[in-house]
């Protein structure tokens, strides 16, 4: 595949790329075949002190270019990516699975963090006010925080950078990027893409690594006389960590910072509800559901992991969701008409199917799916259980997977209480016709996100993030840039 062979292979260091000091590569494999695709370098502890000096040494350059510079960078960046769908596209089917549509779909979600924040470059403002005694004027700046480390997840490879990346480089941050080991291709892809875009030597720097743990932790705990003397200028270590992930790594990577007081944004994992009301218009409710069940296989932090529906309206609801779930096409991403690729990993897969087996064990009905198909590949059918036993272990845990779990309710109250009985609160869905109850039930809602009869909250143009172990602040939107920005403010006494 030529677009495998044409991305770098290396890390991105400085702006140039290297192999690992150890010479150590990793397999990045189709999960459509379980064939490897290629290798690309495995980086160690030292390669990634490494990014992270080429980063300290970029950064106050950096944070000095004209934010008009730093915007059109971005917005070149930008019109590349939208140049390059049909390739991109086709690396993140390839190393991820996706059906060619959503991978397309992805490239412009991804590309659009990019244009969003070379619009908000330019547009940091700080304040001036007169302080209460009426002696003092009080001036607020803003600045970079310095030097970034941020983490990916393999699930949308390319807009989970950048929508990191994105308002970094608005902020006026350098960066070392470490993606996940399954999907590091479109990441290195970016590098090359931003690079063509006019983005100076070390802004960006990237490592690719199997041996996460052992890279990340010196640099978050910081050891400064590993790294060498900050250069003129007085940049230190890693400023701010953002990391995107499971809570379960979230919660340690929170650890590591704590011990240098780093600044942190977590988007974490998610346990979704997705709320049937009898009211609902019941077409907009599956089709709701379609999407946010479905998108990505599954694989995502705001797929629907927990549907709720009211018992009147259950038995059709179900059934009709079984059977569009069942007319779903499942094969590889690359072939034309493809629905529903490969989960990720076989590990992924049989999460998903330990899940249904034990559901089923507990008394669960299988509408559709639910069987474990023969051949290569870590495909699974979409399936739609009901029926779920409340100590059913796919309650509480996120499947991330084509698996949709129907519960019945009877009143407003159990719906909600329902739906809060979680440690996580990233999205939720609603369905209903009644703006009362919608604008009531969101309020009362613990979720950083609502979609009201819709099953998709994605947008760069909003707050994306959750609330209890969801996660810690927020990315796109007016705010997204606000997590790269520190306050500065200078006391001025006027006689
Ligand atoms: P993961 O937590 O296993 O890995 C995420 C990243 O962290 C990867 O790059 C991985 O290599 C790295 N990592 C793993 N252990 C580490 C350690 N000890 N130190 C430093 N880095 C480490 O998650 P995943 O399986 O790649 O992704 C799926 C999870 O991500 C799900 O829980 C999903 O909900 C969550 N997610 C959340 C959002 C969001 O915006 N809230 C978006 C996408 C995915």
């Amino acid at each position: 595949m030529t677009v495998v062979r044409d991305v770098p292979k290396q890390l991105f260091i400085g702006g140039r790329w290297l192999d690992a000091e150890s010479g150590r590569t990793l397999p990045v494999d189709n999960p459509a075949t379980g064939e490897e695709l290629c290798q690309v370098a495995d980086a160690s502890p030292a390669d990634g002190r490494r990014a992270v000096e080429a980063a300290v040494a970029a950064q106050a350059a950096w944070a000095a270019t004209a934010p008009r510079v730093r915007s059109e960078i971005l917005r070149r960046a930008y019109d590349i990516i939208i140049a390059r769908t049909e390739d991109l596209a086709l690396l993140m089917t390839l190393e991820m699975g996706k059906p060619l549509a959503e991978a397309r779909a992805e490239v412009a979600y991804a590309a659009e963090f990019f244009r969003w924040f070379s619009e908000e470059a330019v547009r940091i403002d700080g304040g001036m006010m007169t302080a209460p005694d009426g002696k003092n004027r009080l001036l607020v700046t803003r600045q970079p925080v310095g030097p970034c480390l941020l983490i990916t997840p393999w699930n949308f490879p390319l807009a989970m950078g950048t929508r990191k990346i994105g308002p970094a480089i608005a902020a006026g941050c350098t960066i070392v990027l470490k993606p996940a080991p399954q999907t590091p291709l479109a990441s290195l892809a970016l590098a090359e893409i931003l690079t063509e875009a006019g983005l100076p030597a070390g802004v960006l720097n990237i490592v690719t690594t199997t041996d996460a743990a052992g890279v990340v932790e010196p640099l978050l705990r910081g050891e400064r006389s590993e790294m060498g003397v900050p250069p003129a200028g007085g940049w230190g270590k890693i400023r701010k960590l953002s990391f995107t992930g499971s809570t379960q790594v979230g919660r340690i990577l929170l650890a590591q910072c704590a011990d240098t007081v780093i600044r942190t944004s977590m988007e974490l994992g998610g346990n979704a509800p997705l709320i049937v009301f009898d009211d609902a218009d019941l077409d907009v409710a599956i089709e709701g559901t379609m999407v946010a069940k479905m998108r990505n296989m599954g694989e995502s932090c705001c797929a629907a992991n927990r549907i709720f529906v009211h018992t009147s309206v259950a038995e059709e609801f179900a059934s009709r969701l079984a059977a569009r779930m069942a007319a779903l096409k499942v094969g590889p991403g690359t072939e034309p008409g493809t629905d529903v690729g490969p989960l990720i990993d076989i590990a992924g897969r049989s999460k998903a199917h330990d899940l249904v087996r034990d559901a089923v064990k507990r008394g669960a009905t299988v509408l559709t799916g639910g069987e474990l198909p023969e051949g290569p590949g870590c495909f699974y059918p979409p399936t739609v259980l009901t029926g779920i036993a409340p100590e059913s272990a796919i309650i509480d845990t996120e499947i991330f997977g084509p698996v949709a779990a129907i519960r019945t309710f009877e009143t407003e109250d159990e719906a909600v209480a329902a739906a809060n009985d979680t440690e996580f609160g990233l999205a939720t869905y609603l369905f209903t016709q009644n703006l009362d109850r919608a604008l009531r039930v969101s309020e009362r809602l613990e979720s950083g996100m609502i979609g009201l009869n819709t099953g998709l909250v994605s947008n760069p143009a909003a707050p994306f993030g959750g609330v209890k172990q969801s996660g810690l602040g927020r990315e796109g939107g007016r705010v997204g840039i606000d997590e790269f920005l520190e306050y500065k403010y200078i006391a001025v006494p006027v006689g």
